[in-house]
């Protein structure tokens, strides 16, 4: 699919980053070279990736990943970001004219996917409620009329077309007159389909030109196949100088396509990506979300909301006291008891684990996963006196009898907390010098 290279080799850069605890800048420029390498292989423009990676370099050689809890993370956390700015930021969503109808231009090259995109435009304005009116105006290639007329059909969309045998036509004459009959009937939109040749040529780009003009529409859509690669940069730059357009549909993005062009338009050009044409289908078209988009393209599931719910429930100036202690060797039960209420504020763990890339094969070991033993630690530590939680190794076995009996568990359960409580200071030891825990099953996070 679109992007599955460029989200692989994303993927992998990544991966070897996660195995790191503090990033040197070494780490950072390695990270950034196979970035850069990988953007240019998914037919990235060069100008682009220059300015993409030189932002997240700087980024990630900053504070904000110096003192990170994770600066691994940070760093995706990063190039996230900077993905979404590159695709547009916000999500753009089509304007509407105060006065209708709003009047919907078409502009792309022959087999863009502009014709398709119309009939899907129309049945998607249908369903939100809007009458749609379908014109005809490319009168260039012999089909497209019929095409039109067929697509219109299939998506119960009105169409206004010349009729056949009138001679060529004028297609700026019969763009204006269908805005005419749009006004007379009441539709509230109307989409005007125009002429694409193979290549950009002057002629069709003063013809397309005359037509926005004649009809002064509200919205022009550039509508780009997304698996042209290289070309896109230029074919939307020469579509920007001779037409103009206010906003991009990017079309087969369910291809193979490589994902370049979508990656470059949106910034080359300064206009937003409104739609995603994902299918063949009158029904494959969806909104486009810069936010969305940049989550496939890293492929990371809902890793992000994760991070950030461990930064809200991991007070910074909280976490140094535990490095500190760690350190010194002075972690206790008490620490621990700390340590489990901020895995609490963190929410249900299933949730949070279920958030992971990659977890639908643990779906059993997440159903298995019992939250109630969290309350059950609790307990047997809120059993303990105080110099047994700063000392497990005065706990004997009738002081084992007694926390117990106190916390209504067994001696087994007491003996398995305080196994696990020393497996984790060791754990966290690791973490606090800079190695990366491993969550069994799990692997590094
Ligand atoms: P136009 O010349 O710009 O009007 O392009 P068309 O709408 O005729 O589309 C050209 C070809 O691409 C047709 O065979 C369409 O079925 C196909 N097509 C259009 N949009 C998509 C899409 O999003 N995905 C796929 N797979 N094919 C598409």
């Amino acid at each position: 699919a679109t992007f599955g290279t460029l989200s692989d080799r994303l993927t992998e850069t990544f991966r070897n980053l996660r195995t790191k605890g503090k990033l040197t800048p070494a780490d950072v420029d390695g990270t950034v070279r196979e970035i850069r390498r990988a953007l240019l292989d998914a037919d990235v423009a060069l100008p682009v990736v220059k300015e993409f990676t030189a932002k997240v370099r700087e980024r990630a050689l900053g504070d904000e990943v110096n003192k990170a809890l994770n600066p691994a993370q940070q760093v995706v956390q990063i190039v996230n970001e900077e993905l979404i700015a590159i695709l547009g930021g916000q999500q753009r969503r089509l304007q509407f004219a105060k006065n209708p109808p709003t009047i919907i231009m078409l502009a792309g090259l022959q087999g863009s996917g502009k014709t398709t995109f119309a009939g899907k435009l129309a049945k998607m304005l249908e369903k939100e409620g809007h009458t749609p009116l379908l014109v005809a105006a490319d009168l260039q290639r012999p089909n497209a009329v019929n095409q039109l007329q067929v697509v219109a059909g299939q998506a119960g969309a009105a169409i206004y077309a010349p009729q056949p045998g009138n001679g060529v036509g004028d297609p700026v004459q019969v763009a204006r007159d269908g805005v005419e009959v749009a006004r007379r009937h009441q539709h509230d939109v109307v989409i005007i389909d125009t002429a694409g040749r193979l290549g950009v040529d002057a002629e069709l780009m003063k013809q397309a030109a005359d037509i926005r003009r004649a009809t002064d529409p509200d919205e022009v859509l550039f509508v780009i196949d997304a698996m042209i690669g290289q070309d896109a940069v230029n074919t939307a730059k020469a579509f920007q100088e001779g037409v103009d357009f206010t906003g991009v549909v990017l079309s087969k993005l369910d291809g193979d396509a490589r994902g370049g062009a979508a990656l470059s338009v949106a910034s080359v050009t300064g206009r937003p990506i409104i739609y995603a044409s994902t299918g063949e289908g009158l029904d494959d078209l969806e909104p486009f979300h810069p936010d969305r988009m940049a989550s496939r393209i890293l492929d990371l599931g809902d890793i992000l909301t994760l991070i950030e719910q461990a930064q809200q429930a991991f007070d910074e100036a909280e976490a140094m006291k535990m490095a500190e202690k760690l350190a010194t060797d002075s972690f206790t039960l008490e620490d621990f008891l700390d340590q489990m209420q901020q895995l609490k504020k963190m929410g249900s763990m299933k949730k949070m684990l279920g958030m992971l890339p990659g977890m639908g094969q643990m779906k059993q070991q997440l159903e298995d996963f019992d939250e109630r033993e969290l309350d059950r630690t609790e307990a047997i530590i809120r059993s303990m006196t105080p110099i047994e939680r700063r000392n497990p190794k005065v706990l004997n076995g009738s002081r084992r009898l007694r926390i117990a009996r106190g916390s209504g568990m067994t001696v087994t359960d007491v003996n398995a907390l305080v196994n696990r409580f020393e497996q984790a200071a060791k754990m966290m030891k690791t973490v606090a010098r800079g190695g990366t825990p491993n969550i069994p099953g799990m692997g590094p996070i």
